[in-house]
């Protein structure tokens, strides 16, 4: 066997043609055993650099409301979708894994949720159908509307668009089935979206805000939530110090907050539930203003209470001090590495 690990090479009259592992052709990476891989590989780089660009003008508590959100989020989604009927079948269960990992801080963006929120529970929230089943829709689009050519109709433009709502439609339930599935025990908020599937997509995300997404998610300032990531001893309810403090502590049951409940049931003119909550940030109307209301009222009382106490004990003060450390270290390298990616941009 042959030590040279140099690609073959063929010779047309004087001219020299090196084979090579994949060429790119309108745009798509096309390898040697149809894979796809360096085609999904180009892609994560490409939609990483936009999305870490992105990350600085698109804050949780401030910058843009979900209009403008949701348009950067569909520019990223056209740059990866371009050419899925052809890659979509080929890409296997790694390509798809990469592809969820792509998603997932375009849908932090939009649904303006913590890093550490669960994937399918943050793309339930923030309404977004996973990649998978999108490029399985535009693959199907693009059969049927093959088909319809061959057999001689004529594809009007109505046409079209009745082909696309169609395998849209099933992308969507084929996604909500698949979150049905997943781990939602424990996890209510999620429970209620999925069985409001079609009125929360329609509307529920663009009337989110950073903390309604943080009682849904209870991913937020929640005693049990700051235990879990290192930053409180207990899980105790500074507001009552009664049990476990959650979200859904929160809202049903710490008494702490029992006027701003009050209130809440008086706009929204019945009992306050989980489902109540979700069907009133779907509906967006005069419910959804008061759940939004009381989302801030009582996540910015949390957080002041929950800063009182930081004040007053010196081990979490300790605490804080190194995760902030920890915190300027990451940043330093993620600015370290977008200097090398402008470098190489600017190379290209
Ligand atoms: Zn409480």
């Amino acid at each position: 066997m042959s030590e040279n690990k140099e690609p073959p090479e063929t010779c047309l009259g004087e001219d020299r043609i090196r084979v090579k592992p994949q060429i790119r052709y309108l745009g798509i990476i096309l390898d040697g055993r149809l894979s796809f891989k360096p085609h999904v590989d180009y892609l994560r780089g490409k939609v990483e650099r936009n999305v870490s660009y992105l990350s600085r003008i698109l804050p949780n508590l401030f910058g843009p409301g979900y209009r403008v959100r949701k348009l950067y989020s569909a520019v990223i989604n056209a740059m990866v979708m371009y050419g899925a009927p052809v890659w979509a079948k080929y890409i296997g269960k790694k390509g798809l894994a990469t592809l969820i990992t792509v998603q997932r801080p375009i849908a932090l963006r939009v649904a303006r949720a913590y890093r550490t929120t669960p994937t399918d529970m943050l793309f339930a929230i923030a309404g977004m159908v996973s990649y998978k089943w999108q490029a399985a829709a535009w693959y199907r689009i693009y059969r049927e509307t093959k088909d319809i050519r061959e057999a001689g109709e004529a594809l009007t433009v109505q046409c079209k668009d009745n082909v696309r709502n169609r395998q849209f439609s099933i992308a969507m339930d084929r996604w909500k089935e698949q979150l049905k599935k997943c781990n939602i025990r424990g996890r209510p908020f999620m429970r209620a979206i999925i069985n409001n599937w079609e009125a929360w997509v329609t509307t529920g995300p663009a009337n989110l805000t950073y903390r309604i997404t943080q009682l849904m998610s209870g991913h937020g300032c929640f005693a049990s939530y700051l235990k879990r990531i290192g930053a409180r001893r207990n899980d105790r309810c500074i507001e009552c110090m009664e049990v476990r403090d959650s979200a859904i502590h929160t809202v049903f049951v710490c008494k702490a907050f029992d006027r701003q409940k009050d209130e809440l049931e008086v706009a929204m003119g019945e009992r306050l539930s989980i489902n109540s909550i979700v069907k009133a940030v779907a509906d967006g109307k005069r419910k959804c203003k008061a759940v939004q209301k009381f989302a801030k009222d009582v996540m910015q009382e949390k957080e002041e209470n929950d800063r009182e106490d930081e004040r007053n004990d010196r081990i979490r003060q300790n605490r804080k001090w190194r995760r902030k450390k920890a915190r300027k270290r990451e940043e330093k390298k993620l600015w370290t590495k977008m200097m090398d990616d402008t470098y190489e941009m600017e190379e290209e």
